[in-house]
């Protein structure tokens, strides 16, 4: 019998195909076989595994402060002692040498048995204790696999949507050929898993509360990225409603494609400048046949995730020159790294003490400026890539102007140096930051004064200025671009870069959604990134829009204080 699950639209589009369900707060791990010789480093590898789990284990339960309640204490014994269980241990040892798997697998099997032994019990405590059982052994498998996230591996030829509880930035990275449609039980639409779902073109729908009990792996389903909807085992009237919408979708697709050399230019004579947002070189050339003007925002985080040790500065500067080169003349604008908040990177400070508040913690240009050593060699790769094409250099998270001067400081260091070993680079280089702290949203006047360029992060700027978790589909109702507070902030800044004779885009998802086009042209707005897959949606919004009839439409929206009236307004302003 068909059911529909209702939760949160993630990413746009339609998706038919099979389901996959990855295990509860467990990814999938790759299953190898080993020739007799291999078997001896297979066990060798696991027991080095273990040591590690259990110093990682001892190191935090040494971290943990004096007046911290008993059971969290008792509760990282629980997992030592696990470590040390001959069921998990010697029962793995075994299963290598019976099967002659890798390590991964036979911690998979040995895990599943354990499972079914606490599944079947009786009391409801022990029970619990099958979750200790997954942690103990989630923390060895990303241990064995070198830091990474055990993951689903995709079949490109049958693509599958795939539910998880939740999916983090760097297990979706890996999936990103062969899956029709992410479903996840947890996680908000601006979550870095929502933004890459659509940059990939991949319909998402996430916030599907306690959907895994009516999901079964092969059932067949529909996903309605935009209506944040999803049809379990349809029938054929459903299944060809479904089938005709995604013709339709893909006919609206080939239409558009007659816009890709047209100027962004308004109905009213305007010029606007349209880039793309990306995370990586292979969606660039989606971007420039769709006619980006450059690259607004490329995220550079996804070269650090996913690995034990960052990249170096040759595999950072090949990485951006290649970015540079595909963007064929138009300027890139690279931001430096930003991690911390929802992309934590396995194994780059195992010894950080694990953060209350990620979001407002050392995420971005704070973690950067804490630890040189990661911030230097890219800030010099960035430099260096400037001698293939124009580059801009972008600073995430900037709160202050004395951590901007730090960073100017840093980069005249990595001028000077490049400059006396002469490599090259454009020492024109201009470098600008992302304006997404309400701090300095408010004093956009100071930060325009030093910097060469500003770009508004809406994304952030709407969580930090509502205080709205981005990444909790609990509160994602109050996540509201619309916001008067958000939308003078938006006003302030674009009036700053103006006086100050600067240019401001704005990259934030706010840029790529077409309901909001005509209002930010009505602010002034006259650079947008967007996600490749927005480019001509986002075209056709602006060849019609009118940017001076917008801007009184735009002057009451600023100055409602109900949201309903907005939203009505909204919708006159689109009409
Ligand atoms: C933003 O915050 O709006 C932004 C573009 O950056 P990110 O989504 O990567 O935080
Ligand atoms: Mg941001």
């Amino acid at each position: 019998m068909a059911l529909t699950l209702h939760g949160i639209s993630a990413s746009n589009g339609i998706a038919i195909g099979k389901l996959h369900v990855l295990r509860r707060g467990m990814l999938d791990v790759p299953e190898r076989r080993l020739s007799g010789p291999q078997v001896g480093g297979e066990i060798a590898r696991f027991k080095a595994a273990l040591r590690t789990a259990s110093r990682e284990l001892k190191a935090i339960k040494a971290r943990i402060p004096s007046d911290t309640r008993a059971e969290i204490a008792a509760f990282i014994d629980t997992h030592l002692l696990m470590l040390e269980d001959t069921a998990l241990t010697t029962g793995t040892l075994q299963a290598i040498r019976t099967h002659r798997c890798n390590a991964e697998h036979a911690l998979k099997l040995q895990r599943d048995a354990i499972v079914s032994v606490f599944d079947a019990m009786d009391d409801a405590y022990l029970r619990t204790r099958r979750d200790d059982v997954d942690h103990v052994v989630n923390r060895v498998q990303r241990i064995l696999s070198g830091g990474r996230t055990p993951v689903f591996v995709t079949r490109p030829d049958d693509p599958q949507v795939i539910f998880a509880d939740d999916l983090a930035p760097a297990d979706t990275v890996l999936m990103q050929d062969g899956v029709a449609a992410f479903l996840t039980e947890y996680g908000g639409p601006l979550s870095h898993t929502a933004i890459l779902a659509r940059s990939l073109g991949v319909p998402a729908v996430v916030g599907l509360h306690d959907a895994r009990a009516h999901l079964r792996d092969d059932e067949l389903v529909i996903v309605d990225g935009r209506q944040g909807v999803v049809v379990v085992a349809p029938d054929p009237a459903t299944l060809r409603h479904y089938r005709a919408r995604q013709k339709d979708l893909m006919r609206i697709r080939a239409a558009r494609a007659s816009l890709r050399k047209t100027p962004a230019v308004t109905a009213d004579g305007e010029p606007v400048t349209l880039q793309a947002n990306v995370e990586f070189e292979s969606e660039l050339a989606l971007a420039i046949r769709d006619g980006a003007a450059g690259v607004g925002l490329y995220r550079t985080e996804y070269l650090f995730l996913n690995r034990s040790s960052p990249p170096t500065e040759a595999e950072q500067q090949e990485v951006y020159a290649g970015v540079v080169r595909a963007a064929k003349g138009g300027p890139v604008t690279i931001r430096t790294l930003d991690l911390g908040a929802d992309k934590q990177v396995d194994g780059a400070r195992p010894d950080a003490p694990i953060s209350q508040n990620p979001a407002l913690g050392l995420r971005a240009i704070r973690l950067c400026l804490k630890e040189p050593g990661l911030f230097k060699p890219q800030v010099r790769a960035i430099l260096r890539a400037s001698a293939h094409g124009p580059v801009r250099m972008m600073i995430p998270m900037i709160s202050s102007t004395s951590e901007f001067e730090q960073v100017l400081e840093l980069v005249r260091a990595c001028k000077r140096e490049l400059a006396e070993d002469g490599v090259p680079f454009d020492p024109a280089t201009p470098l600008g930051g992302m304006i997404e702290v309400p701090a300095a949203a408010v004093c956009a006047d100071l930060f325009a004064r030093e910097m060469d360029f500003l770009s508004i992060g809406t994304n952030d700027l709407i969580q930090y200025t509502i205080a709205v978790d981005r990444v909790d589909d609990e509160v994602s109702y109050l996540y509201d671009p619309l916001h008067p507070a958000v939308l003078r902030l938006i006003s302030t800044i674009i009036k700053a870069g103006r006086r100050a004779g600067i240019p401001v885009a704005l990259c934030g998802e706010m840029a790529g959604d077409a309901r909001y086009t005509r209002l930010l042209l009505g602010m002034g707005l006259k650079e947008f990134s967007v996600h490749p897959n927005a480019l001509l949606e986002i075209k056709q919004s602006i060849l019609e829009a009118h940017a001076a009839k917008s801007r009184t439409l735009t002057k009451r929206i600023l100055s409602t204080a109900r949201r309903t009236r907005r939203e009505a307004l909204l919708n006159e302003l689109n009409q």
